[in-house]
C-alpha cells in the first residue's frame, strides 16, 4: 500500500516537471499574445437599501462615501429594480439570472435555489476563478441552496446570543473580516516584507452580503449616535463603512484596479409609505428600486450615469459580459452595452411578484410589470401608475387607462406563462426550526397559509391592521423571551380584537399562558389554534408541553401522539415524547425519541442537549460524549458542554483531559462553581 503510493507519488513529481514546462512554453505565448487577465469580480449584496437614501442617489442626509466614491469611479445604474422585495427570492434573482419563480424560490428559507441551476460562482468556477461567499443572514446559506459553487462559504453565525437564542444574523464586521481574511489569501509569505515575494490567489469571485439595514434598525457605535434621529440611515452609513474595509483590502494591495466591483441591494424598504413599515408586502418603487453601482477594472467608464431601467435579472450577465466569460441564457441580459452608450432599442420591462401577502397573511399574491414609464400591479384591484408624473405612485390611474392596462396585463400573463411547472403556488412548508428563526426576523403572519383558499383579500385594503399586527406580536414575543409574560398576555389579547382568526397568536397566547402556569386558558387557546391550522402539529404539541408541565404524562401523550399524525418523523415531537417518557421515568425509550429527534433535525441543540443530560445521568458516556462535541461546534453553552467532556474524562479515569476540560469550563465561565470544585478535587 505505502510503497504503491510511494510509487504513485514519484510519477506525481515527474508529471509536475513536465508540466512546469509547460507551463513556461504558455506564459511565453501569453506574454506575446497580450492578453489581459481576467479581473476579480467582487459581487457586494446590501440587504434592505433603498436607493433614494444613497448619497450618490441624491439623499442629502446620507453619510456614504464609499459608495459615492464607487460611483464616481464607476458606473451607476439610476433605475434599477428587482424581482421581489424579499431577500431570498430577489438574491436567486441575483445570483442567477433568473426569475425566481421559475426555480420555485418564491419565499425565504423555503424551497431552495435547486442543484440544477447554475449559479454565479459555479460559472466563474468553472473558469478557473477561487470562489468565496460571505453572508450576513441565515436566510442565504447552504440549505437554501446559496452556497452552490462556492470553496470557500463562510456562514459562520456564532450560534446563540441572548443565552439560548439561536443567532439568525450577523454584523458586517464580521462577514467582512471572514472575507478580507480569504481575499488575502496566495502564495509564498508576506511575513518579511519585500524579502519572500507574495502572490494572491486570483482571479477571484467573492459575493459578500451585509444584512445590517434590515430591521431593527440599531446601527452600533459611532453611527447610532450619529444618526439617532434616523437609525435607518445609520445602519447604511455602517454598511457604507464596512465596504471600504473591503475596497481597502484591495486597495492596499494593489488589486482594486483589476477588480470589478458591483454594489447592489436584494430590494428597498418601505419606511411607512403606502402603509407599510419594512417590506414584502407590497411592489411600491420604494421597495423595488435598487442600487447597483459598479465600479470596473482601471475605473473604465467612470462617472457614466445610466438612466435606463436594469433588473436584478441583468446582473449576473452583466458581471460575465464585463469578465469576458461567456454564460447560457438566462432571463436577464447584459447590459454592459449601455456603459459604452448603447441604448437598446426595445429595453425589457421588469416583473416582479410577492408571495409574502398570501402565505403569511391569507391576502393575495401581488405581481407587477414595470415599464420605463408605467407601472402595473395585478391585484384585486388592479393598479397602474405613471411613474414619470407620479413618482411616488399616490394616484392609481387603472379605471381612466383600460387599454393601457390590458396591454401591461397581458405582457404580465405572457411572462408568468413561462415560469413552468416549479412555479406551483402551494405555500412551501418550513420546519419549525426555520419558522422559529423567521419569526425572530420579523416575518410573522396573521393567518395560516395552508388553510387559504382563493385569492383573498387585496393587501393594501388590510395594511393598517398588518402593521399594528407585527409590531404588536414583535413586542408580546420580545417580552415572552424577557421573562415577562404577563406583558406578553395583554399585549396578545390587545391583538386578538385586530384578528382573532390567526392561529399563531392563539398559539403564542397559550405559551404566555403556560409560562404563568394558566393551564386551563392555555389549553384553550391551543384548541383554538388547532381549530383554525388542522394542518399544523404545533398546537397538539404545546398542549402535550402544558399537559406535562402538569405531570400528566397520560394525557401529554395523547397530544403527542395526534402531533405526531399530522406532522411524522417531526423532530419536535419526538423531542417532546422523549421530555414525556423521561417524566415517566422510561429512560430507554427517552434516549430513543431524543435520539430521533437530533436525526430529525441535528440543528436543534435543544434536542441534543437532552439527549446529552439524560445520557450522562444514565452513565451512558458513549452516547453523550459525540452530543457535547456537536454542540460545541454549534457555539451551544461552551463553559458547559467542556464540563461535561471533563465529567466523561473524569469517569474514565483520563485525569489529565478531565482537569483541562475543567479549566476551559473555567476560564470560558470564570464563576463557574462546580467546575472549580471538581478541578479543586482533582487538584489541578
Ligand atoms: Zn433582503
Amino acid at each position: 500500500m505505502s510503497q504503491l503510493s510511494g510509487q504513485r507519488k514519484r510519477d506525481q513529481t515527474v508529471l509536475s516537471a513536465t508540466a512546469v514546462t509547460v507551463v513556461s512554453i504558455f506564459s511565453v505565448a501569453v506574454i506575446v499574445s497580450q492578453a489581459p487577465p481576467p479581473p476579480n469580480v467582487l459581487l457586494i449584496t446590501i440587504d434592505t437599501v433603498r436607493a433614494d437614501h444613497l448619497g450618490a442617489y441624491g439623499y442629502a442626509r446620507a453619510a456614504t462615501p464609499v459608495l459615492d466614491r464607487l460611483a464616481r469611479e464607476g458606473v451607476r445604474f439610476s433605475d434599477a429594480t428587482t424581482q421581489a422585495p424579499l431577500t431570498g427570492p430577489a438574491h436567486a434573482a441575483l445570483l442567477t439570472g433568473l426569475y425566481p419563480a421559475r426555480i420555485g424560490v418564491r419565499d425565504n428559507a423555503t424551497t431552495p435555489v435547486p442543484e440544477s441551476v447554475t449559479t454565479a460562482a459555479e460559472i466563474f468556477k468553472a473558469r478557473g476563478y477561487r470562489t468565496g461567499g460571505f453572508v450576513g443572514a441565515f436566510i442565504l446559506t447552504a440549505p437554501y441552496g446559496f452556497a452552490q459553487g462556492f470553496d470557500t462559504f463562510d456562514a459562520d453565525f456564532p450560534g446563540f446570543s441572548d443565552g439560548l437564542k439561536l443567532q439568525v444574523q450577523r454584523r458586517g464586521d464580521a462577514v467582512v473580516d471572514a472575507a478580507v481574511r480569504w481575499l488575502d489569501q496566495g502564495k509564498g509569505s508576506d511575513t518579511i516584507q519585500g524579502v519572500r515575494p507574495f502572490t494572491f490567489a486570483e482571479p477571484f469571485f467573492a459575493w459578500v452580503h451585509l444584512y445590517d439595514a434590515h430591521a431593527p434598525y440599531d446601527p452600533p457605535a459611532p453611527f447610532a449616535a450619529r444618526f439617532k434621529a434616523a437609525p435607518y440611515d445609520g445602519e447604511i452609513a455602517y454598511v457604507d463603512a464596512c465596504i471600504g474595509r473591503l475596497i481597502a483590502a484591495l486597495e492596499r494591495t494593489g488589486r482594486l484596479d483589476r477588480t470589478l466591483v458591483a454594489v447592489v441591494a436584494d430590494h428597498g424598504e418601505s419606511l411607512g409609505e403606502h402603509g407599510e413599515q419594512e417590506h414584502g408586502m407590497f411592489l411600491y418603487d420604494e421597495v423595488l428600486r435598487i442600487p447597483w453601482i459598479m465600479r470596473l477594472p482601471a475605473r473604465a467608464h467612470a462617472g457614466v450615469t445610466i438612466a435606463e431601467q436594469v433588473r436584478a435579472i441583468d446582473v449576473l450577465p452583466t458581471l460575465t459580459a464585463v469578465a469576458g466569460i461567456p454564460m447560457g441564457r438566462v432571463d436577464g441580459e447584459s447590459v454592459a452595452g449601455l456603459m459604452e452608450g448603447k441604448a437598446r432599442r426595445d429595453p425589457p420591462s421588469s416583473y416582479a411578484e410577492t408571495f409574502y401577502p398570501k402565505w403569511h397573511y391569507g391576502w393575495s399574491e401581488l405581481k407587477s410589470i414595470r415599464g420605463d414609464r408605467r407601472k402595473y400591479v395585478e391585484a384585486p384591484k388592479p393598479e397602474l401608475y405613471d411613474l414619470r408624473a407620479d413618482p411616488a405612485e399616490r394616484s392609481n390611474v387603472a379605471a381612466e387607462r383600460g387599454t393601457l392596462v390590458a396591454g401591461m396585463a397581458g405582457e404580465l400573463a405572457r411572462i408568468a406563462a413561462g415560469f413552468g411547472a416549479a412555479a406551483t403556488t402551494d405555500a412551501p412548508k418550513p420546519d419549525a426550526d426555520t419558522l422559529a428563526r423567521l419569526r425572530s426576523l420579523g416575518y410573522v403572519g396573521m393567518a395560516a397559509p395552508s388553510t387559504v383558499a382563493g385569492r383573498g383579500p387585496d393587501p393594501k385594503d388590510m395594511i393598517a391592521g398588518a402593521e399594528t399586527f407585527r409590531s404588536g406580536i414583535s413586542r408580546a414575543m420580545d417580552a415572552l423571551a424577557r421573562d415577562q409574560p404577563a406583558a406578553a398576555i395583554a399585549q396578545l389579547k390587545q391583538l386578538l380584537t385586530i384578528n382573532d382568526r390567526s392561529y399563531e397568536l392563539h398559539l403564542f397566547l397559550g405559551d404566555a399562558y403556560t409560562a404563568t402556569r394558566q393551564f386551563d386558558n392555555a389549553l384553550g387557546e391551543y384548541a383554538a389554534a388547532r381549530l383554525l391550522n388542522p394542518r399544523s402539529a404545533a398546537p397538539p404539541l404545546s398542549a402535550a408541553r402544558a399537559y406535562l408541565a402538569q405531570g400528566d404524562t397520560t394525557r401529554a401523550r395523547q397530544q403527542a401522539d395526534e402531533a405526531a399524525a399530522i406532522e411524522p418523523g417531526s423532530g419536535d415531537v419526538s423531542v417532546v415524547r422523549g421530555m414525556i417518557e423521561e417524566r415517566a421515568g422510561r429512560t430507554t425509550e427517552a434516549i430513543a425519541a431524543y435520539t430521533a429527534a437530533v436525526r430529525a433535525n441535528g440543528s436543534d441543540p435543544q434536542a441534543r442537549a437532552r439527549l446529552a443530560s439524560l445520557a450522562m445521568r444514565a452513565r451512558l458516556f458513549d452516547i453523550a460524549h459525540p452530543q457535547f462535541e456537536a454542540l460545541l461546534r454549534m457555539g451551544y453553552r461552551p463553559s458547559r458542554m467542556h464540563f461535561g467532556l471533563a465529567q466523561i474524562a473524569e469517569a474514565k479515569d483520563d485525569k489529565a483531559r478531565a482537569i483541562a476540560e475543567y479549566r476551559e469550563a473555567i476560564r470560558l465561565e470564570p464563576s463557574f462553581t462546580d467546575a472549580r470544585t471538581a478541578l479543586a478535587r482533582l487538584g489541578g
